[in-house]
């Protein structure tokens, strides 16, 4: 029996994975698009997080036409408080901050409702999806790469993409080394409620134990990214609720009025991933598989849809010229498009972190003075807000709202 072919075969279908793929069903209807995923189509993720999404992604959906089903539900983040400072303090000096009206900061989008989105989207588009199935391996052969499926079927494509995570299997199959270190640290999150409206303002507060970010959510809500040493996560997420209620309050601070958590508790272990090559013979990595960075700036899934649009431009760009999708020129280009960002923002993320989670006087006082620094120069000021609002670089189209 014959195997069935796609051009493109996509192993992941996480936010990146599924936002590929539909991606290349918009800009090439004709291209046949597979994507693979563990868990059973059409089920919402396990976790309970929503993420900041930038204003490039926000233009990618809406040009991809998934944001209609996400707007009303996502909370625009129109100002953001940055301070230094230790938990007992009552009093936490804000040492920069964007105010309205200082550039897009982006929105806060709950995971649950734009993976449903996509995945909608990539059904109407055509996409193949097959679900509860992993790919288990694959051999790239002369014009296709044959993948092999957990149950043993087995297909073939053009282009093999690997979307499959931060752990990413495929990644190891193609012997593309990675540059990781943990930081030992874990980033707890959860939903808090709380007395007073945040005004679509977010605030991180640099603790000696970890950034601790509050991200506005739709109503008096927002979100926690809580980091914290590895070892004291255990004990966090396991206290009783009037205890685990007091642990917050403290990080959280009194500007919202009585503050109460209402979320699930989810803790996840911090770690940076740079892999040293992105792309192999008929193979491309893409999102976390490539890339995991430390949540502080809350980039990670922003760089991976980055990738996304990068990687279905030169796939569309080498099918409308008639060319083999899975030439080295095309990958080459996707490559040369985002190496240079994704380790860019692993180095600020990982640089932010070390300066700020500690409590040595000295590195207080040095980082005080840089940011009441930046808080004065607009010029620099820009340039972190155009970060946050994912508008720096060279932007593939779907970036920058226009169609693939
Ligand atoms: C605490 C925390 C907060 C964060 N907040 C933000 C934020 O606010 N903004 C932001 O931009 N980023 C944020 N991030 C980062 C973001 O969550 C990730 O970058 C993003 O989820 C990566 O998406 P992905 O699709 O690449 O991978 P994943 O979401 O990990 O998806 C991988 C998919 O691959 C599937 N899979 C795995 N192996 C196989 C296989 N062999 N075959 C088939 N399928 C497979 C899995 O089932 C899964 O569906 C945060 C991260 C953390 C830890």
């Amino acid at each position: 029996m014959q195997d069935a072919h796609s051009d493109v075969v996509i192993a992941g279908g996480g936010a990146v994975g599924l936002s590929l793929a539909v991606a290349l069903k918009a800009g090439a209807p004709g291209l046949s698009v597979t994507l693979v995923d563990i868990a059973p189509s059409g089920s919402p993720p396990r976790d309970e997080r929503a993420s900041a999404i930038s204003a490039a992604a926000r233009k990618m959906f809406e040009a991809l036409g998934v944001w209609g089903e996400v707007a009303s539900a996502a909370q625009p983040i129109l100002a953001m408080d940055i301070t230094d400072s230790r938990g007992q303090d009552r009093v936490r000096p804000v040492l920069l901050s964007f105010e309205p009206g200082e550039g897009t900061l982006g929105h806060m989008v709950p995971n649950g409702l734009l993976h449903g989105a996509l995945q909608r989207a990539a059904a109407a588009k055509g996409v193949t999806l097959i679900g509860s199935s992993e790919v288990r391996d694959f051999a790239a052969g002369t014009g296709r790469t044959t993948v092999t499926l957990g149950d043993g079927r087995t297909l073939t494509a053009s282009l093999l993409v690997a979307a499959d995570g931060g752990r990413s299997r495929l990644r190891g199959l193609a012997g593309i080394p990675v540059l990781s270190w943990a930081y030992r640290q874990a980033a707890i999150v959860t939903t808090a409620e709380h007395e007073k409206d945040h005004r679509g303002r977010a605030v991180e507060h640099f603790l000696p134990s970890g950034p601790f970010a509050i991200l506005p959510l739709s109503g008096k809500r927002s979100s926690l990214v809580w980091t914290e040493p590895e070892k004291e996560a255990p004990r966090l997420l396991a206290l009783p609720e009037a205890e685990f209620t007091r642990e917050l309050e403290r990080r959280f601070g009194y500007r919202l009025g009585a503050v109460r958590p209402v979320g699930k508790r989810q803790s996840f272990p911090l770690s940076l991933l740079l892999a040293r090559s992105f792309i192999a013979p008929r193979f491309a990595l893409c999102g976390d598989a490539a890339h995991v960075i430390h949540p502080v700036a809350g980039q990670g899934l922003n760089l991976g849809l980055k990738d996304a649009a990068a990687l279905a431009e030169a796939v569309v760009d080498a099918h409308r010229l008639g060319l083999d999708i899975g030439l080295p020129s095309v990958l080459a280009r996707y490559e040369s498009w985002r190496r240079f960002d994704t380790v860019r923002m692993a180095f600020v993320t990982d640089a932010f972190n070390r300066l700020f989670s500690n409590d040595n006087p000295l590195l207080r006082l040095a980082r005080g003075i840089g940011l009441g620094v930046v808080d004065r120069l607009t010029g620099l000021k820009g340039l972190f807000a155009a970060e946050a609002g994912g508008t720096v670089g060279p932007a593939p189209r779907l970036l920058r709202g226009e169609r693939i």
